[in-house]
């Protein structure tokens, strides 16, 4: 494999086109996400935003087209698949951990097992992570001991003990009383302002404004703008786009 250089897109979506039987959920998308961007995507239900999330680590396979992750293909199974999940890590709108699990082992897993971290190392890493996403304090309680915020913030460490290149947030707030969604968003904010290329889905405009650098708006499973925050909620050009930011502003 060669060392992708730091021009290389992080993601390149090439002419993809996803159908469960007969519903065309992704039509035709191209996306070339550069590294270090973030991106928030917006749109309706059904629109097709949590597809294009699956389809980046292979949690779908595309019906048509090319996925690139920084500059290498989607492997189809195995150790590359996960080192691929690694690579794209992803937070989920219900937190997805492991319940039976404390919050460090649950943290501490994956890199035991695909990085090959021994368990002290591992151990060391994901409190230093715990600690970053302000729940070091946790580390030894289930999940369902944690409110939601925290167990969001654990997900997010979870992911980061992977060492992503990037990151794929499914509405990691929509879940979440309203109490805690601050404090979820602090933690995305601040990986944002250290360079982690992320792709966002979430309608929490201040989060958009304040940390995208680019807002994509889907609809029927098309990218129907592709344009900055502040155009996108101050002039959007779509009637579809004007639509849907009437319903949710
Ligand atoms: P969004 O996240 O924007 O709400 P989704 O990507 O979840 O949209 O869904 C897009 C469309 O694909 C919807 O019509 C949804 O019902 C359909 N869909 C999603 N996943 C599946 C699946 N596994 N099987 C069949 N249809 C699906
Ligand atoms: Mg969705």
């Amino acid at each position: 494999m060669t060392e992708a250089s730091t021009d290389t897109p992080m993601i390149r979506v090439s002419a993809v086109d996803k159908y469960f039987g007969s519903l065309h959920v992704l039509s035709d998308i191209d996306l070339e996400i550069p590294r270090g961007q973030v991106v928030v995507v917006l749109g309706p239900s059904g629109s097709g935003k949590s597809t294009l999330c699956r389809v980046l680590n292979r949690l779908e396979v595309v019906s048509s087209g090319s996925i690139l992750v920084d500059g290498v293909p989607l492997p189809e199974e195995g150790r590359a698949l996960a080192e691929l999940r690694a690579d794209v890590g992803m937070v989920f709108q219900q937190f997805n951990l492991f319940a039976h699990k404390s919050i460090i082992d649950n943290v501490t897993l994956g890199p035991v097992k695909v990085r090959k971290l021994g368990k002290d190392e591992a151990r060391e890493e994901g409190m230093r992570l715990l600690r970053r996403v302000g729940i070091a304090d946790q580390a030894e309680k289930y999940p369902a001991q944690l409110s939601g915020g925290q167990q969001q913030r654990a997900a997010i460490a979870r992911a980061l003990a992977m060492r992503p290149k990037v990151m794929l947030f499914d509405e990691p707030t929509s879940a979440l009383d309203p109490e805690m969604v601050s404090e979820v968003l602090e933690v995305m904010a601040d990986l944002a302002e250290e360079g982690m290329t992320m792709l966002v889905v979430s309608h929490e405009m201040g989060f958009a404004r304040r940390a995208a650098h680019r807002v994509l708006f889907m609809a029927d499973g098309e990218v129907v703008e592709d344009t900055t925050p502040r155009r996108f909620f101050e002039e959007p050009e779509s009637d579809r786009a004007k639509d849907f930011l009437g319903k949710i502003l």
